[in-house]
């Protein structure tokens, strides 16, 4: 069992930066994701799609994100435990002291006073279309659920299942590289942004995009590999093949708050309550940041979390130190975070 200052639940943007703030303050923590890999939705939904809205850079993508802010923790103190879920989390005490304990999928433990809940959606999973029976035999084989590199598209024929801002987006990307791209859905109606679907619609009159509807996936066939689909019209009840190499569907996710229903946390909906003074949940020492939140003018963007998880931290280490000053820098004079970092005066 280990123990530590901080245990973030979940290594999204939030949950990443949370380890620079505690950092700062000469804390440790560890950081633990149900994903394969650091970074969150940033990482798992939109790794080549670009941001626009953090404070200072004009532009970065997903990926690039979350890059930039695992350089920027390297200095401090952390661990990183990937592809398992927090499973429970109890209160213990360790002689006179109260901790929480969390348990992961793999059996790992830790204890700390202080646990942030940095879980965004939950636990996700992208919907799988529901007429297909285990679609996931193809995955990674001709089936996707989020276009992790658009190099994989070049040349290839391409069908995108979806009628939000996801298809439409990579319809209009993926155009770019792939020998064809139909974009397939229920109705002729749209749900994302009006701009690229007027780009979708151009490109379709262009010849460069198909669009296939009121259509859905009938099946997938194919051996080791996706060779072909077919696909049926909504009005008609005609089906058709057509020869695919790639299948990528967009249909959201469903988004599973899962085991944190069951920590007996005070919730808003589908969010974790917190107070706005310090983003701690109705349990004393347990905080939720970033996306999993909600609070009077919540708003769910990268830059929100990071303002909360920075005042959490300040809580957090006034649990750790009872009765000390918190120390407040700017960064811009830490001589020590300096020196970690190799800065000449
Ligand atoms: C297509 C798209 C475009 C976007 N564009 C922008 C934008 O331009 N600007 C902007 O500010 N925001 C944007 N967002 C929103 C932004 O990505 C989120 O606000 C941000 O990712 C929230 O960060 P987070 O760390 O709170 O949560 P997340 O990024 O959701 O990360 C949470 C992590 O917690 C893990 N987790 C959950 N439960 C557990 C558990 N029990 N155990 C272990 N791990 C767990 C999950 O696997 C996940 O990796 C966009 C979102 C999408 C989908």
């Amino acid at each position: 069992m280990k123990k530590k200052d901080i245990i973030v639940i979940g290594a999204g943007p939030v949950g990443l930066f949370t380890v620079f703030e505690a950092g700062l303050l000469g804390l440790n923590c560890v950081l633990i994701d149900n994903l394969d890999k650091p970074g969150g939705q940033c990482a798992e939904l939109y790794p080549e799609k670009p941001i626009y809205d953090i404070p200072g850079v004009p532009f970065q993508t997903g990926q690039e994100h979350v890059d930039a802010l695992l350089k920027q923790i390297e200095p401090f103190d952390y661990e990183l435990f990937l592809s398992q879920r927090v499973d429970s989390l109890s209160e213990i005490n360790d002689g006179d002291e109260r901790f929480w304990e969390v348990v992961t999928t793999e059996n790992e433990k830790f204890i700390s006073k202080n646990i942030f809940i940095a879980a965004g959606a939950g636990s996700f999973e992208a919907r799988r279309p529901p007429n297909i029976e285990d679609p996931d035999k193809f995955i990674n084989n001709g089936v996707t659920y989020a276009v992790r590199s658009i190099a994989q598209y070049k040349d290839k024929n391409i069908f995108i299942f979806g009628g939000g801002d996801s298809a439409l987006d990579w319809t209009v990307e993926l155009s770019k590289v792939a020998k064809s791209v139909s974009l397939v859905h229920r109705r002729d109606a749209f749900r994302g942004a009006q701009h690229t679907e007027e780009m979708m619609r151009d490109l379709v009159k262009k010849g460069d995009v198909n669009l296939l509807t009121p259509y859905l996936i009938d099946s997938i066939i194919g051996e080791q590999k996706v060779t072909e689909v077919t696909l049926k019209n909504f009005e008609t009840n005609e089906i058709n093949s057509y020869e695919a190499d790639e299948l990528i569907f967009l249909f959201g996710l469903n988004k599973k708050l899962g085991p944190i229903l069951e920590w007996d946390i005070e919730l808003s909906g589908k969010k974790i309550t917190v107070n706005t003074e310090n983003f701690q949940t109705n349990k004393e020492g347990i905080f939720a940041v970033g996306d999993i939140n909600d609070y009077p003018g919540k708003l769910d963007l990268i830059l929100s979390g990071f303002h909360e998880t920075t005042l959490a931290v300040q809580e957090a280490y006034k649990r750790i130190h009872p009765g000390e000053r918190v120390p407040f820098g700017y960064t811009t004079s830490n001589s020590k975070l300096q020196e970690k970092l190799g800065v000449k005066k």
